[in-house]
């Protein structure tokens, strides 16, 4: 007796036709015909049941804070900052729980169960580490939520940095956060890699870290990242975010410097949607992307995974918890268009994020956790390519979402009365 069965499934890995079944809040079938009875039945009718999408790297404190108290009007990295340091004493507990579950909310429908948020640590109140630590708690039955201690002024640079990161760490949350080209020095930075992969190793927490967002080439926090990841043992279980200055660096440098990353077996997350809207403001024309090397760093065998980073905040007003517009953005500005890079890119934003945020029984495989994705596409590269809705999100075998499909009615004269795009323009092969 299974909980729930979904027929005519479509898989991520490309077959097509194949039954699901949850039960005991796993994935206990996986089959061409499942003949046995569930308590709900539902069909597919061959669309995408995929594992859920996974956010590596968001700022849920800032979200849904656009407006407040007013709009970032140049659209720059440094403007943003300069407002979210107008918000911040403004903050209030009920306000940012009330904006995360309102985010997290959307997340649901648009089937992102797993997110890991960086909560500025800055200001000595800690409000906002208090706040999300409580939405944590509360979103738990249907999203895991994952915290990262940021300094967002500098662990150095700013007044109580170091004992603000400390105490929001003791009050429990999860991961160790930094921003070393955000310091007032190179130096600094790179001693506050020293500090913080320290502060890691003694509690037993991963590392999280927003490394080189800048144009600079000479900014190479990236490379004593990865050397005090070797150092203190926390091969995999750190994360180098954005590495924009990557995409500026000097080719022979970048041959020596991805070995080490390697070694040091560094999560990549790059944050597509931001890093081409924020990077490349000191260049006339041409204009640099300013992503980090995707394609290199994945032949390399480097773990990749994309975040969305910003949605309707001091820094981006734009997003929609849709892990697809990352990817779909992520294959333009990493010009992978090819078939076999879009099916990267999917397992970017699905398998090697659960990978960075070391998630257990990920996946869409017997014994995995009964949580899952019917999309209106037929496969993963539609999938990227229409950023279709979600039908149904199922968590620990029950649905916690639905939505309708989206069809257009037309109304010409001698053509079809309506149309599905998730079906109707599927590439005939
Ligand atoms: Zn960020």
């Amino acid at each position: 007796m299974f909980d729930l069965i979904i027929r005519n499934a479509n898989l991520p890995d490309g077959s097509r036709g194949f039954d699901v079944g949850l039960a005991g809040g796993r994935i206990a079938a996986i089959e061409k015909r499942i003949d046995a009875a569930a308590r709900e039945e539902i069909d597919a009718t061959g669309r995408l049941v995929s594992p859920p999408f996974c956010d590596p790297h968001f700022h849920m404190d800032a979200t849904l804070s656009l407006g407040l108290p007013r709009m970032n009007v140049s659209g720059t990295l440094l403007e943003g900052i300069a407002l979210w340091g107008e918000l911040r004493p403004l903050l209030t507990k009920e306000a940012l729980v009330e904006r995360a579950l309102r985010y997290c909310d959307l997340a649901v429908s648009q089937g992102l169960l797993f997110i890991r948020s960086h909560v500025d640590t800055s200001d000595p109140r800690l409000v906002t580490a208090e706040a999300l630590i409580e939405v944590r708690e509360r979103v738990k039955p249907y999203i895991e939520l994952q915290l990262v201690a940021f300094p967002q002024d500098g662990y150095y640079r700013a007044a109580e940095g170091e004992k603000s990161l400390e105490r929001a760490l003791d009050m429990g949350l999860d991961i160790v956060g930094g921003i070393p080209h955000f310091e007032r020095t190179m130096e600094d930075g790179r001693r506050s890699l020293e500090a913080l992969c320290r502060i890691a190793a003694e509690r037993g927490l991963p590392v999280d870290i927003h490394c080189d967002e800048t144009d600079d080439p000479m900014s190479r926090h990236i490379e004593t990242l990865a050397a005090e990841t070797v150092r203190h043992g926390l091969q995999g279980r750190v994360a180098g975010s954005h590495l924009t200055s990557m995409h500026s660096m000097d080719n022979y440098y970048v041959s020596k410097l991805i070995p080490l990353m390697a070694e040091a077996e560094i999560n990549v997350i790059p944050n597509p949607l931001i890093n081409i809207m924020l990077q490349g403001r000191h260049d006339t024309y041409p204009k640099r992307r300013g992503m980090t090397r995707v394609r290199e760093l994945m032949a390399a065998g480097l773990n990749v995974s994309f975040g969305q980073d910003c949605m309707m905040d001091p820094w981006y007003a734009m997003g929609s918890a849709d892990m697809l517009e990352v990817g779909h953005m992520a294959i333009h500005v990493a010009q992978m268009g090819g078939i076999e890079d879009k099916k990267r890119i999917y397992e970017a934003l699905t398998v090697n994020s659960a990978k960075t945020m070391g998630l257990e029984g990920y996946g869409l495989a017997v014994g995995c956790k009964a949580d899952l994705v019917v999309l209106q596409a037929a496969d993963v590269v539609e999938a990227l390519r229409l950023k279709p809705t979600r039908l149904l999100v199922v968590k620990g075998g029950k649905v916690i979402s639905r939505s309708a499909p989206r069809i257009g009615e037309l109304f010409l004269e001698g053509r079809p009365a309506s149309i599905d795009p998730g079906r109707d323009y599927v590439p005939r092969s």
